[in-house]
């Protein structure tokens, strides 16, 4: 079938997407990016979403293969950064009128079930702005706790919806167990985020349309695909890195069949491109996460080397609102919930 049918197609199968996978012709590829412009448009309108990051922690008790934070790496300077910390940088965040702010970690017990809700609290006491979790999996009692508080989002990656690879990736977690993190945490009234990590080894373009599909089947309210980064001190130092293109053509793909859900230019694709960002939006993705971790703690924060930074905040959020303009799109000043269903706050 040609490439334009497979992009007016209703229902899009596994072997549809890999056929937008395997796109290479010039021409196709920019039909690929204008039709998922096209429907982020029909579904989103032409708004953009900021979504600023914390990363409060870089201690992780999981020793996921692929990742710098992961326990098993000694030569990595870890920190916490205390209550205050977090919440003066909550409040740089809102003073920017950014309404969602993410709290990202490794899996760190010691940020115990009591702190992250007297943080969630703290930070809900001074306004409306949305809380995403990004803390890893954590026990479902805890979950309920912070939803309680105020918690209204929770971003955990399947990072690959093949169970055997997840196995490899992940040798003392399961597949079925992340599934049945995220089913709890969207039953429990979370608006969820999952996705995958691209070019990870033994990864197949089959693997890739799965795992856009299982963010189908999780009715995922924000969906994250970003590109591998190979990062030393870890057992994948010596693997290559993701190939670029072929992660915009899975962003557009996914906005193709995934419609309304939120997804990110990550930080990732910034990271391996400086114009990640612009490449990303251009593939239909229609959110962006600024980091606010102070400068001393975010080069610390090393999932993968070389992380993009946005130490200059203003420079960043000018750079952000030029990008936008470029694309006759515009910064939201709304949270930017899930459209997916009637949320009502
Ligand atoms: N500990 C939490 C949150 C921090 S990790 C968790 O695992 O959910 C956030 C994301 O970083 C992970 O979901 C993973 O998809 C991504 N990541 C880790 N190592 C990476 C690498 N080397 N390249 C690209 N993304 C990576
Ligand atoms: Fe820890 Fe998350 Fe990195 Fe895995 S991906 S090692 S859980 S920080």
């Amino acid at each position: 079938m040609d490439i334009n049918s497979i992009l007016r197609k209703d229902s899009i199968s596994r072997e549809d997407i890999i056929s937008l996978l395997r796109i290479e012709d010039k021409k196709e590829i920019d039909l690929l990016f204008a039709r998922a412009c096209e429907i982020r448009e029909q579904y989103l309108g032409n708004e953009i979403h900021l979504r600023g990051i914390i990363e409060f922690s870089n201690f992780c008790e999981q020793n996921c293969l692929y990742c710098g934070l992961r326990k098993g790496n000694g030569e990595l300077r870890r920190y916490r950064m205390d209550d205050d910390l977090i919440l003066n940088t909550a409040e740089l965040i809102t003073q920017r009128g950014i309404k969602t702010i993410v709290l990202q970690s490794g899996e760190d017990s010691k940020f115990s079930c009591e702190s992250i809700y007297n943080i969630i609290r703290r930070i809900k006491s001074k306004g409306n702005t949305a809380i995403t979790l990004s803390l890893g999996e954590r026990k479902f009692t805890e979950y309920e706790v912070w939803k309680e508080a105020g918690a209204d989002r929770y971003l955990l990656k399947h990072e690959t919806s093949n169970p055997k690879l997840y196995s490899i990736y992940h040798q003392h977690q399961s597949l079925t167990a992340r599934i049945k993190h995220l089913r709890f945490l969207k039953n429990a009234g979370y608006q969820i985020g999952s996705g995958n990590i691209i070019g990870l080894p033994h990864q197949t373009f089959e693997d890739i349309a799965g795992d856009i599909l299982l963010c189908k089947r999780l009715d995922v309210d924000m969906a994250s695909f970003s590109p591998y980064i190979p990062s030393p001190q870890t057992p994948y130092r010596n693997k290559k890195p993701a190939d670029f293109l072929l992660t915009l053509k899975v962003m557009a793909a996914a906005r193709i069949v995934l419609k309304q859900v939120h997804i990110p230019a990550t930080t990732a694709l910034a990271t391996m491109d400086k114009n990640g960002r612009k490449m990303g939006l251009l593939a239909g993705a229609n959110v962006i996460m600024p980091n606010f971790t102070p400068a001393v703690f975010s080069k610390r924060y090393r999932i993968y080397p070389h992380k993009k930074n946005d130490s200059d905040i203003n420079k960043s959020l000018d750079e952000l609102g030029r990008l936008a303009r470029l694309f006759k799109l515009k910064i939201s000043n709304s949270r930017g919930d899930s459209l997916k269903s009637a949320i009502v706050h």
